[in-house]
């Protein structure tokens, strides 16, 4: 039997054909696992947040791991490589991450969205004339924060605008209910007895959303470390202003904290988190964090 000229093209073709459709289920398998956007913030209270909102359309790195210190953060090579793969940057301004500028800048990415989640915020101003950063402390504005990521995220991935919307929706649904928690808890503890004490300044914001007075903290920045009369001066506005207790956060020596327990007698709780995650399960998201700082506060304050 005479073979056509066509058939035979056919047999000598499929070959290729075969080695042809092997090349392309390498991308076909590819795009069977969602691509995801990348993500890089500063702080892990502000990677929760996003990753609350971004769900599984995003992959968040936070450049200051959980238990690090955010304000005297040295960020590192690998950092700037973090950031030059980022499809979008947010951070929490108001002077908190002062090195992230030259990060960005080293990375030199053209058309890097950044998001500053605290700006357009009401803050509240300190002697020295700057904004307090630790807004997140407050519920109110951490939902805040939420909207911004949420739309943030819609803006550069219009595609899961939608996905955004809907767990931006349901996660503002808890915070309203981690706020009013948190108001219940706080009315534990006797008027006069609401009174704040911590290392650093970082409870201005919670303290006027839930009705603390700040009696002092013992550095005035992270990073600077307190000297013996300012110590000596906080000793007696705390036995003078009564303070029942006062609070270290995790991340920072809590021996200054010790040695003004030891003068004032004062009882001090040394676990609280602000600025970062735990990688314990006691604060290991916003809200647990949260929980965490509040049941403490109101354990040691009632
Ligand atoms: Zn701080």
């Amino acid at each position: 039997m005479r073979t056509s000229p066509a058939l035979t093209a056919i047999t000598t073709l499929l070959p290729l054909a075969i080695i042809l459709a092997a090349c392309e289920s390498r991308p076909a398998r590819q795009s069977a696992t969602p691509h995801k956007l990348t993500v890089v913030t500063t702080l892990s209270v502000l990677a929760d947040l996003i990753e609350q909102v971004g769900g599984d359309k995003v992959q968040v790195k936070a450049l200051v791991p959980p238990g690090g210190e955010v304000h005297t953060y040295q960020p590192t090579p690998n950092d700037i490589k973090a950031v030059a793969q980022a499809g979008i940057v947010f951070y929490n301004g108001a002077h908190l991450e002062e090195w992230i500028d030259g990060t960005i800048r080293s990375a030199g990415k053209q058309d890097l969205p950044i998001v500053v989640l605290s700006q357009g915020l009401p803050t509240i101003v300190e002697a020295d004339n700057r904004p307090n950063p630790h807004l997140w402390l407050d519920v109110a504005k951490a939902k805040a924060y939420v909207e911004k990521i949420r739309d943030a995220l819609a803006n550069v991935d219009g595609a899961n605008a939608a996905y955004y919307s809907d767990r931006a929706r349901a996660y503002l649904a808890q915070l309203d209910e981690l706020d009013a928690w948190i108001q219940t808890e706080v009315d534990k503890i006797p008027r006069a007895r609401r009174k704040l004490v911590t290392f650093h300044d970082a409870f201005p914001y919670f303290a006027r959303r839930y009705g603390f007075s700040v009696h002092g903290f013992i550095v005035a920045s992270p990073g600077k470390e307190p000297s013996a009369r300012e110590l000596t001066d906080l000793a007696r506005r705390i036995k003078r202003e009564e303070v029942p207790a006062v609070f270290a956060e995790s991340q920072f020596n809590p021996k200054a904290m010790e040695v003004l327990a030891r003068d004032t007698g004062v009882r001090v709780v040394t676990n609280l988190y602000t600025d970062s995650l735990g990688s314990g399960p006691e604060a290991n998201t916003y809200i647990a964090l949260m929980k965490h700082d509040v049941s403490q506060i109101v354990k040691a304050l009632r």
